[in-house]
C-alpha cells in the first residue's frame, strides 16, 4: 500500500493547488494521502476524492516549540468542524501574521526594507512564511539563491528565525486530539538534536499525548530509519510515512516516494484503512 501523511500545497508553501495535489497522488497510485499544510486546513474546503481513488485523511502541521527548538506536529484524521481545533488554528494564525512583522523588523534592523511587503507578494493572498521571505531576498539581490536566504538570515539561530509565539506543544496536542485525531511528531531527523534529547521530547511529546512519529519523512539514509524504527518501538509509538513534498523537482522524496516503514512497526494508518 502506498501511503503518504505528510505533504503541502499552494495553500502554505507548497507549489501545487489542493487539486493538482490529489491528481499527482493518483497519478502515483497513492492508496492513502494526508494533505498537511502548515498551520491550516483551507485545502480540505477544496477538494474531495472519490473512494475508489484514494482515501483522503484530514491533516495538518502544526508549528510549536520545545524548549526554544522549533518542532513540528503532524495531526491526522481529525474532525475538522471541531471548535477547539478551529480556534487553535485561528491562535496560529495570529501568530503568523505576528511573526511575519517580526522579521519584518529584524531584516530592517539589518538594512534591509519592505521585506514583509516583499514576501506577501510571493504568497498569492495566503499566510506569509519564510520561505516567502526567502523568495524576497533573493528577488532584491541581497542574497543569491533561496538556500542562502535561510543560512544569512532565516535558518535556525539566524534574524528570522522567530518562534517564541507558537503555541505550545501540550496545547497543539489537545487541539489534535480534541478532535478526535492522532498527534505526529513530524521529521525528528530534521532537529539535529542529540539521541538523549530527542529521547526527552519524545517522553514530554507522550505525556502530552502524542501517540506516533514519522519514521519515514522525506528521504533519509537507512541508518536514520534504523535508529528512528527502534526509538519508535522503543517508546510503543505507531509510525508514520510521509514524503514532506512541497513542489515537483524538489530534492527530496517526490509525492508518494519516501521509502517503505519497516515491517514490524504498527504504522498509524493501519487506525483507518
Ligand atoms: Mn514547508
Ligand atoms: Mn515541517
Ligand atoms: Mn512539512
Amino acid at each position: 500500500m502506498n501511503v503518504d501523511l505528510h505533504c503541502h500545497t499552494n495553500l502554505s508553501d507548497g507549489s501545487l493547488s489542493p487539486k493538482e495535489l490529489i491528481a499527482l497522488a493518483i497519478e502515483r497510485e497513492i492508496d492513502v494521502l494526508a494533505i498537511t499544510d502548515h498551520d491550516n486546513i483551507d485545502s480540505y474546503a477544496e477538494i474531495s476524492a472519490s473512494k475508489e481513488d484514494l482515501t483522503l485523511i484530514s491533516g495538518i502541521e502544526f508549528s510549536t516549540t520545545w524548549r526554544n527548538i522549533g518542532v513540528h506536529i503532524v495531526g491526522l484524521n481529525m474532525d475538522l468542524n471541531n471548535a477547539d481545533l478551529l480556534e487553535g488554528i485561528r491562535f496560529q494564525s495570529l501568530a503568523r501574521e505576528k511573526r511575519g512583522h517580526l522579521i519584518d523588523k529584524k531584516l530592517q534592523q539589518l538594512g534591509i526594507e519592505g521585506s514583509l511587503e516583499g514576501a506577501k507578494r510571493f504568497c498569492c493572498g495566503q499566510q506569509v512564511g519564510r520561505p516567502h521571505f526567502a523568495q524576497y531576498l533573493v528577488e532584491i539581490g541581497a542574497v543569491s539563491n533561496f538556500q542562502q536566504a535561510f543560512k544569512r538570515y532565516l535558518g535556525a539561530g539566524k534574524a528570522g528565525d522567530i518562534k517564541q509565539q507558537w503555541a505550545s506543544l501540550g496545547d497543539v496536542i489537545s487541539w489534535i486530539r480534541g478532535a478526535g485525531g492522532v498527534a505526529v511528531l513530524a521529521h525528528p531527523t530534521k532537529y539535529k538534536m542529540t539521541r538523549t534529547k530527542l529521547c526527552l521530547l519524545l517522553e514530554d511529546f507522550i505525556e502530552l499525548g502524542g501517540e506516533a512519529m514519522e519514521v519515514i519523512s522525506g528521504s533519509q539514509t537507512v541508518s536514520e530509519t534504523q535508529s528512528m524504527a527502534k526509538l519508535c518501538k522503543q517508546y510503543n509509538l505507531l509510525a508514520s510515512r510521509g514524503s514532506d513534498f512541497h513542489a515537483p523537482g524538489q530534492p527530496w522524496a517526490a509525492l508518494g516516494m519516501a521509502s517503505e516503514l519497516p515491517a514490524d512497526l504498527t504504522p498509524v494508518w493501519s487506525k483507518w484503512a
